[in-house]
């Protein structure tokens, strides 16, 4: 036998009837998307390294280590696999003038790439689904988000989920406290990690953001950015706090959620649970004002988040709704080869009519298998009832219908039973 080809590493398949639950997710943001007119925005997954370079800056985790950047074998583009979508929905909203007659609220859902050690909640690839509002610079729309994705967690159920936020400043406050901040992690330099001591002057904000459980007695300790912000960004920043009040949505100020990359500004916020051990961050996300300037277009505001999807149906596992299964309705077993041409024909008209229905396979011409065989396929697939094309019942223009879990009739079979009757091919080829 040749030798098994399997998955990159940290790269999952997503089987049935896990996949399920994916698609229930995705329903079910797709629905709450419509109700706050997000439109849907689908761009490549591939896009050229500098957007990315550019966009989330050179000392980053994600630009430093985590790219799958390669070179195009044709004519030598530096092209990476998107590590997040937020860069490419700029660019496609640049690239088209997207803004031209206005904001535009957007999602997205799809596969991102990232080069990092796989764990629990933490592969290579992995799923993010976002919201992004360009062209907006109120504080009602950093709001609007945040209880977007609150109203989320609610329809799936979640408990345990808590919102931090934090406000960035702008870059002259930013650069105030920058100054500081270096000063402060200089005078502690011993106290460093290689890490810090490599950010410490091209990077000294992402230091905040730090993991290292040694480190934070220093950052507990260093110059809040929130200190220095000006009367502006406060203003804003209050204001995203009353609305969040008026709405009921609780919420920590963290003095050091700082984010992973370089282009947020005034509010950035993110969701937590202790329920899924280090990977706890379920959704991220802020403002990001001048990312688009940085990638070429005009100034706009902008705002978004992005959520882990893969963390996020875990939650759904530990504490939220149950999701229901996938089942056909029925099952239709058919004892002889012969009854084959009706049977399709009248499952076809019933699923076009909304019932679904798992056709049972067997043989085909050369035998559908013993009646027992089929039952037993019947009861494996989890439909409520089969339905049996037998030679007697297809004499008499009808099929027999069997309750596979319990024997009473309730009202979904008899709305199917209803449907059956009014399927106008099994009226027509057997009446
Ligand atoms: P972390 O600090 O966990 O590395 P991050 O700051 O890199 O997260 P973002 O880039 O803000 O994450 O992405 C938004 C969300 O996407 C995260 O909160 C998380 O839920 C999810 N996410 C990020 N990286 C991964 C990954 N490698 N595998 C699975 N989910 C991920
Ligand atoms: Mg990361």
């Amino acid at each position: 036998m040749a030798e098994k080809i399997v998955a990159v590493k940290g790269m999952n398949d997503i089987l049935p009837p896990e996949s399920a639950r994916w698609e229930w997710l995705e329903e079910t943001v797709r629905s709450l998307m419509a109700r706050y007119a997000y439109r849907n925005i689908r761009t490549p997954i591939v896009e050229p390294t500098p957007l990315f370079v550019r966009s989330l800056g050179e000392v980053t985790d994600i630009v430093e280590k985590e790219m799958y950047s390669f070179e195009d074998k044709l004519n030598g583009e530096a092209l990476t696999l998107r590590p997040e979508s937020t860069a490419g929905v700029v660019r496609a909203v640049i690239e088209h003038s997207m803004l031209y007659e206005g904001g535009k609220r957007l999602y997205y859902m799809g596969p991102m790439f990232r080069h990092e050690r796989p764990q629990r909640g933490r592969y290579r690839q992995f799923h993010q689904i976002g919201a992004e509002a360009l062209g907006f610079a109120g504080a009602e729309v950093d709001a609007e988000l945040i209880l977007l994705a609150d109203a989320l967690w609610k329809a799936l159920g979640l408990k345990d989920v808590r919102l931090e936020i934090n406000s960035l400043g702008q870059p002259e406050e930013r650069r105030q406290h920058r100054a500081e901040l270096i000063a402060h992690f200089e005078k502690n330099a011993a106290l460093l990690d290689d890490d810090a001591l490599r950010r410490l002057h091209s990077n000294p904000l992402r230091i905040l953001d730090t993991k290292n459980p040694a480190m934070q007695a220093v950052v507990e300790s260093a110059p809040k950015l929130i200190d220095f912000l000006g009367e502006a960004s406060l203003k804003h920043f209050n204001g995203v706090k009353a609305m969040l009040e008026a709405n009921g949505i609780g919420y920590r100020i963290n003095p050091r959620l700082v984010r992973g990359m370089d282009y947020y500004n005034l509010t950035v916020f993110e969701f937590i649970t202790e329920s899924l051990g280090a990977q706890g961050t379920i959704c991220a996300g802020g403002r990001y004002d001048y990312l688009m300037e940085q990638i070429g277009g005009k100034p706009a505001p902008a705002v978004g988040w992005a959520l882990g999807v893969e963390r996020v149906l875990e939650l759904i596992k530990e504490n939220g709704k149950a999701v229901p299964a996938l089942v056909p309705d029925a099952y239709a077993v058919i004892p002889e080869a012969s009854a084959l041409p009706v049977a399709l024909q009248t499952l076809q008209a019933l699923r076009a009519a909304g019932v679904s229905v798992q056709m049972h396979a067997g043989a085909g011409l050369e035998g559908m298998g013993s009646m027992k065989s089929q039952f037993k396929k019947a009861d494996g697939s989890g439909a409520r009832f089969a339905l049996i094309f037998g030679e007697a019942e297809l004499a008499q223009g009808c099929v027999a219908v069997k309750a596979l879990r319990g024997d009473k009739m309730d009202a979904a079979q008899a709305q199917m039973l209803r449907k059956l009757q009014d399927v106008p091919v099994w009226a027509h080829t057997l009446r």
